[in-house]
């Protein structure tokens, strides 16, 4: 099986624009940007899925997007607010099956958004949020 091509980057064997590495991080610049600054937030362990992370790691990783984030704000880069945004499955769009962290510079006009569904802005009673809300208590010990 090919290695994955962020372990790849992370050990040094696939090139990639750097922006920031520590112990259990790397920050790259995402090579299809959705606007210009945006960056990848990379755990040096291979996970597929943020729920297979441990919680140090997540903290990294959060952690370095908020330096990453703060350095976004300060540079010339047009950013007027940041979507950070993880994709955690194939259904959740994500494309690398190792879990990263999308750190996106955003300003008005940019065209990006996540499309919702056509009954999004229906409020759902709170019967339903009840029922929804227990079934994922039942399945917290599991
Ligand atoms: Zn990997």
């Amino acid at each position: 099986m090919p290695e994955c091509i962020f372990c790849s980057i992370i050990r040094g064997k696939k090139p990639a624009t750097k922006v920031y590495e520590d112990d259990e991080v790397a920050v790259i610049m995402d090579i299809k940007p959705i606007t210009a600054g945006h960056m990848l937030v990379i755990p040096k362990v291979h996970r597929e899925l943020l729920t297979e992370m441990d919680d140090d790691s997540i903290k990294a990783v959060f952690s370095a997007a908020k330096k990453v984030g703060n350095a976004l704000k300060k540079s010339k880069l047009r950013c007027r607010g940041i979507n950070y945004l993880l994709a955690d499955g194939a259904e959740a769009g994500q494309e690398v099956f190792h879990a990263h962290l999308h750190v996106i510079p955003r300003y008005r006009g940019d065209g990006f958004w996540l499309n919702m569904p056509s009954d999004y802005e229906k409020e759902m009673k709170p019967g339903e949020l009840e029922k929804n809300a227990g079934k994922i208590r039942a399945a917290m010990g599991k």
